[in-house]
Parts: structure tokens; sequence; C-alpha cells
């Protein structure tokens, strides 16, 4: 049995459905990919998601929700007197807007137990992360919790970052771009969206994107880029690969978390590059052709 775990913050969704009327799910970046990457996952790999919670009932549900879906739990780590982030999606004139409190949520405090860190980090053969698991811890405990992904890598945990840049998080650009490099460089596998990369470092060109996280230290980076061609890199030359038009795009939720979970997925039982990136796009593409970040 192979193991992947899958770090961050899975949250509370409330999505109106009329005036004044919601609908609860739970949703979040890393979780979305644990989801995606488990439905294309073989049985011989178990898929678990890392990240801390309450111990009151809202974290009870989103635990037993998380379980229902495949997803192991047993590295959800409970933390008195916290619980969960919620988010809500209000809907004006078919316009989708997201409100957040997550400022004091329990995945905050993720880094905070080294020893529950390392314990999750021995017990995976490949660990994903994003740019929004390090944007909601404080700078010291992103360092620790860098330092402990590049510790394991070294005895030989396989590691992925999804860039997922999201500038309202961060204390600064300049945190942003250091934390950014600095995670390159513990993972093997580097998953940019050309857009945001281009705001944050003014790269040129997809292929300056790779170039720059190449040299921080990654191995394989895959630089998505919307409805246009992807280009990704593998030690060799830069891949080219066409993303399929998709006719009506409702919802662009999910995108980037659903083209990591499957890219992982077709990379760890032993895809090619290229062959990971095209199947990786094909669950994006049926994504954002219909609403919600988990498409069944
Ligand atoms: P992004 O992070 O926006 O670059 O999107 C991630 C992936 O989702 C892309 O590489 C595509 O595979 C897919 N995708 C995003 N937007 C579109 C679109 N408008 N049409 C088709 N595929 C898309």
């Amino acid at each position: 049995m192979k193991t992947l775990i899958c770090i961050g913050e899975c949250m509370v969704e409330l999505a109106e459905t009329g005036p004044g009327r919601y609908a609860r799910g739970f949703a979040g970046d890393t979780f979305n990919a644990a989801w995606y990457a488990r439905r294309a996952l073989p049985d011989d790999w178990q898929v678990g998601y890392a990240s801390c919670i309450g111990e009151d009932a809202i974290s009870e549900e989103m635990t037993a929700f998380i379980e229902g879906e495949g997803i192991s739990t047993r590295m959800l780590r409970r933390v008195p007197g916290r619980t969960v982030g919620l988010y809500m999606i209000s809907l004006a004139e078919g316009e989708r807007s997201f409100a957040y409190w997550r400022g004091q949520s329990a995945a905050r405090l993720l880094a905070d137990d080294a020893d529950w860190l390392e314990g999750v980090l021995s017990q995976a053969d490949h660990v994903h992360v994003s740019g929004i698991t390090l944007a909601i811890l404080a700078p010291d405990a992103r360092a620790r919790f860098l330092d402990a992904l590049g510790a394991a890598r070294r005895q030989g945990l396989g590691v992925s970052f999804d860039t997922n840049v999201r500038p309202r998080l961060w204390e600064s650009e300049a945190a942003t771009r250091a934390a950014m490099t600095a995670a390159a460089g513990v993972s093997d596998i580097v998953l940019p969206s050309f857009d945001e990369e281009e705001a944050l470092f003014g790269d040129a060109d997809p292929a300056a994107t790779i170039a720059r996280y190449a040299g921080a230290g990654a191995r394989t980076v895959v630089v998505k880029n919307g409805p246009s061609p992807m280009l990704g890199w593998d030690g060799g030359d830069p891949v080219e690969i066409p993303v399929a038009p998709v006719e009506a795009v409702v919802d662009t939720t999910a995108a980037g978390d659903s083209f990591a979970g499957a890219f992982l997925a077709a990379r760890l039982t032993g895809a090619d590059l290229g062959q990971a990136m095209a199947q990786a796009a094909t669950v994006a593409g049926r994504v954002i052709g219909a609403p919600g970040a988990l498409v069944r």
C-alpha cells in the first residue's frame, strides 16, 4: 500500500441557493486535490488529508464527510478551542462573490506540533501542499514547515507544490516570492499557473516560469495557462500540450486543484509527463463545465 497525503486547510462552504438560503459543503484547494487524486488512483494507493480541526460538532461533520469520500482522516489533529474556517458564496445577478472567515482557523496551527508533522510526513510516500498551505501559516511556522518538508524529502519523500498564489492571504509580495521559491526548493513537482506567476514575478512567458522554478530546485514543472497550451518540463526538452476548448465555462472553481489531483495520480502510477498533463487537463476541463469544486 502506498500513501499520498495532502496537507492544508479544508473549510466549510456555504453556497447560496436562493435569497438567504445556503447549502453546506466542505472544500479547500489541497482537499479538492486529494478528492480528485482519490478518484483517479487505484486501490493500492491510500489518500489521506492532514490538517488541524477543532473538537466541535462541525469539525466532526467535516471529518465524517472526508472519510465518506474515501480519504483517510487519521492525520487530522484536533486543537482545543479552535474550529474550522468558513466561506460563503453569494449570488448577485448570476455573479459569485466569496467571503471568508478563516483568520483563526485551526488549520493555521498545522506546523505548531513538530512531532505530529514529522509523524504525518513519515507515513507518506508523497505529500502535496500548496501556496495556500503556506500562506495561512505565521512566518516562523512556515519556515518550520518547509524545513520539515525538506528533511523528509531528503529521506525519500516525494513532494508536490501547487503555487496557488492568493495575494490577500499573504503579508507581503516579498514574503510570497520568498516562500514560493523556498517551497520549489523542497519540491519534486511544482504546478504554477502562468497568470499568477506573471503578476508575482514578472515572468515573460511560461518558459521563464519553468527556468525560475528549476533554478530553485524543482525537478518537474508544469505551467498551466487557462485555455492556452500547458508547458511542462522534467529535466529534458520542454513539452507543450494543448488544452481542449471547453464550450461553456460554468465555474472555474477547482480547475487547478482537479488538475493537481489528476496529474499526481497519473505521475504516481507511471504516466509520462505529457500523458499526465493531458489527463489532468481533461479532468480540469470537465470540472469547469459544471458548478462547484467537487464534480462527480
Ligand atoms: P489555470 O490555473 O487557470 O491555468 O487552469 C488550470 C487548468 O484548467 C488549465 O491548464 C486547463 O487544463 C484548465 N482550464 C482552465 N481554464 C480553461 C478554459 N477556459 N478552457 C479549457 N480549460 C481550462
